[in-house]
Order: structure tokens, then sequence, then C-alpha cells
């Protein structure tokens, strides 16, 4: 009987995740397709690295795009361990924040910025996405430009040495994720495509 009642409780918290995952993915769906107008005054031009100022001092990339199949980049104080703790994350990009949430587990504190593209670029939107913040300084619903501070680097709670957890994705509509995949279907080297369109105008 009590193994019965744990494969009850077992199948109710799977299937409670899934209907989570279909809910944000609908909600995206509506702002992404139906009836949002993206303010336009808001297109992303340029993109920076997230942390640093200037963009990228300071820091070090510590475990890249696709090493170990991580689908973004693990920004890290040069002074390692928690020396970076509470540090400003900046928006890579004019952009709309589409969540700003703490969905605990292996994320922590995330936000996700959408960045509309300029016409003639090879995708019409991307999104930035940041994660284990230890402060999260915007609202989902909002508009920021590049440099906007967004949160602050965080532990994930506690499980993570402090460090920023940063992915970009061409697909805008895909779920939260695990955060490593040798499928990189929808997502971006986030060094290459910021170096890419910052030199080209039709990246
Ligand atoms: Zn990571």
């Amino acid at each position: 009987m009590r193994l019965f009642i744990f494969i009850i409780f077992l199948l109710g918290s799977f299937s409670c995740g899934i209907k989570h995952a279909q809910v944000f993915k609908n909600e995206v769906s509506n702002e992404t397709q139906k009836g949002f107008v993206f303010d336009t005054s808001y297109t992303a031009r340029k993109f920076r690295n997230p942390v640093g100022n200037p963009p990228g001092k300071g820091y070090y990339d510590a475990q890249s795009f696709m090493r170990n199949t991580h689908l973004g980049e693990d920004w890290n104080g040069n002074g390692g361990g928690n020396s970076d703790l509470g540090d400003t994350v900046y928006a890579c990009a004019d952009g709309y924040v589409k969540f700003a949430e703490d969905i605990r587990g292996g994320w922590g504190n995330v936000v996700r910025v959408l960045h509309q593209l300029p016409a003639g670029s090879r995708y019409k939107q991307v999104e930035s996405l940041y994660a284990h913040f230890d402060t999260v300084l915007v609202s989902a619903g909002t508009y920021v430009k590049m440099g906007t501070p967004i949160g602050t680097i965080g532990t994930a709670h506690g499980i993570y040495p402090a460090h920023l957890h940063f992915e970009m994705r061409h697909n805008v509509l895909l779920d939260i994720g695990g955060g490593y995949s040798s499928d990189t279907t929808g997502y971006l080297n986030p060094k290459k495509f910021i170096s890419g369109f910052n030199s080209s105008s039709i990246y």
C-alpha cells in the first residue's frame, strides 16, 4: 500500500512538472504570436558580454558552450570561488524581459530576455537566458537596454560556487531545458553569436 501511494505521488509530481512547462510555453507563444507587438525602439543592434565593465573585463568563461555538452557559458570572476558573488549582471542587448522568477532546483533565479533583431538578420528574434542570480533586478513584462543591470551573480541557493550561467537561443519558444545536452537545436554559441552579430549586420 505504501509503495502504491508513493508511485501515485511520483506520477503526480511528474505531471505537475510537465504542466508547468506547457503553461510557460503557451505564455511565450501568446506574446510572440498573438497580438504581442515588440516595441521597436528596443530592437537589438549590438550585443555585449553580460558581465564586467567594460564588458568581459575581470571575468573568464569556466565552461564554454558545448564543453561537457554545456548549452551555455559559465562566467566567473577572475578571483575564483565566491569572489564574484553579488556582482552586477547586465542585459546583453536591448530587449524585453519575458521571464524573471526563482524556479529553484539546479536553476535558481532565472531571467529570460527576448531580443528583436533588425530586419534582414538571420533570426527575427533571439533570447538570452541568465541563471543562478543572487538577486533579480528586473520584472517580466518590462523592456531593458543593453547594459541595464538585471541581476547579481549568485549560487542558485548555495548549490554552486557563484557564477553566471548564460545561454543564447534562436528558438525563443524552448522550455527552460536542462542546461546540458548534446542536441543544440535552437541554441547559439553565445560568444560566437555576439562577435558575429556585432561585426556583420546580416548575422
Ligand atoms: Zn552553466
